[in-house]
Parts: structure tokens; sequence; C-alpha cells
């Protein structure tokens, strides 16, 4: 684990006049890993993500990302200049905004004909060509969910945080889109920690599950189990 791409440590965060969400947690993500963070509902599994991606600032504690600093005491890289992607539960997308434009919007930084570039490069990597007029309400939710896992990787982070990306999918579609996103993972090589409070779907996606109870992180380290 010394070689982790994400390395995070001695990680300790209350929400103002909350009692400690998180305390002293640590946790190594090696390059191209996928990990599921469970654990029960309350035990700071979002609150983790938020941290990484630079949402809320700790308390104490260290958050490394290919060996630069993003967190540690008296330094805070802001969220927008953290190579860091966050595909929210629920998925976030705006929704005056067609299939394009939600890609589009993190691309604000470059030139109008390298951002139609970038965008067409990731409606096609999954698979959306056919929907970029469309918005977000003319979707499917596997659909959404592609396209706010578009929007994300446009930015080309290093790494891809999922906050409960199949929990409002039906069961039909939620197993096809699951494996589709392992695929996708695998085939770009992504680091990925992805919350999950289903068994089934950890089990799955993941290729480490480690649970989380008590503000820390319980590493686990086992290949998942599946049923
Ligand atoms: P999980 O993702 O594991 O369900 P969360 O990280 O969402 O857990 O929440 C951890 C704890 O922090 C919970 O007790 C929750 O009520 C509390 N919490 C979450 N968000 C906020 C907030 N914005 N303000 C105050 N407390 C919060």
């Amino acid at each position: 684990m010394s070689n982790a791409l994400l390395r995070i440590t001695g990680l300790s965060f209350s929400y103002p006049n909350g009692k400690p969400v998180l305390r002293s947690a640590g946790i190594g993500v090696d390059a191209h890993e996928i990990l599921v963070l469970t654990g029960p509902s309350g035990c700071g599994k979002s609150t983790l993500l938020r941290l990484i991606a630079g949402l809320e600032v700790p308390t104490a504690g260290t958050i490394l990302l290919d060996g630069a600093v993003l967190s540690s005491p008296g330094r805070m890289v802001p969220t927008e200049d953290r190579p860091v992607g966050y595909v929210f539960q629920g998925h976030a997308l705006f929704p005056h905004l067609t299939v394009q434009r939600n890609i589009a919007f993190g691309l604000r930084h470059l030139d109008k004909s390298e951002r139609n570039k970038v965008v067409e490069e990731h409606l096609e990597l999954l698979g959306l060509e056919e929907l970029g007029d469309r918005y977000p309400h003319q979707l499917s939710g596997g659909q959404q969910q592609r396209v706010a896992i578009a929007r994300s990787l446009a930015r080309k982070p290093k790494l891809l945080l999922m906050d409960e990306p199949f929990s409002d999918l039906d069961s039909a579609t939620r197993s096809t889109v699951r494996s589709e996103v392992k695929h996708l993972l695998k085939r770009l090589g992504m680091t990925a920690v992805i919350v999950s409070h289903d068994a089934q779907d950890a089990a799955h996606i993941a290729d480490r599950i480690v649970e989380m109870s008590n503000g820390s992180v319980l590493q686990q380290g086992a290949s998942p189990v599946l049923h």
C-alpha cells in the first residue's frame, strides 16, 4: 500500500455543532483500483467523499493524491483545482442544460473547438451520441447516470468518486448499468471510490470492499464475495 494513489491519514471532521463524523480515519487506494465503501447509514461515507472532493474542510489529517497534497493542516486545495471527479447521488445534472452542455460545463477553461472535441469523445465513450441534444428529464435513469459519468470523466480526473450510483435504478437496469460502469472504469484504468450500502452492488463492482463504522475506516482488504 506504500504506492497508493490516494492516501488518507488521521482524518477527522465534524459538521458545525455536530458530533464527530470522522475520527482519525485512514485509507489507501491503489492506482486503477475500484474500492467500495460500505457501512451503516450515517456512518460518514458521503462525508468522506465530500472531504476528498474538497467540499468540506477537515479538522485534522492529510489527503494525498498521486503524491500531491489535497488537504493537510494549513493547506486546502480548492475543489475545482483537485483532479477528482464526483458523481453525486441522484446524478445532479443541470435540468436546464442539454446532455452536451452538461458535459461541457466543467470544460470552460478549454477553447471552443477543444471543448467540443472532448464533449464528442465522451458522448461516444458512454454511448450517448444520439442523446446530445436531449434534456435530463428526457432520459432514463441509466442514461442520466451515463451523462453524469461523462461529465465527471471529461475533466480527466485521476480519481473518480461515486455516491450510491445505482440506488435509484430499477433492478433490471441496475445489474446492466453496474457491469457497464465496471467495464468502463477498467477499460480506462480509473481509480475509483464508490459508496454503496448494497452488498450485491458492492460485490459486483468492487476490487476491494472496506467497511466504515464509528467514524473510522476498517480495512478489510479481501476480494469481494459474490452471492
Ligand atoms: P452516510 O453517507 O454514511 O450515510 P453521511 O456522511 O451522510 O453518512 O453522514 C454522517 C453524519 O453526518 C450523519 O450523522 C449525518 O446526520 C451528519 N450530516 C451529514 N450531512 C450533514 C450536514 N450538512 N450538516 C450536519 N450534519 C450532517
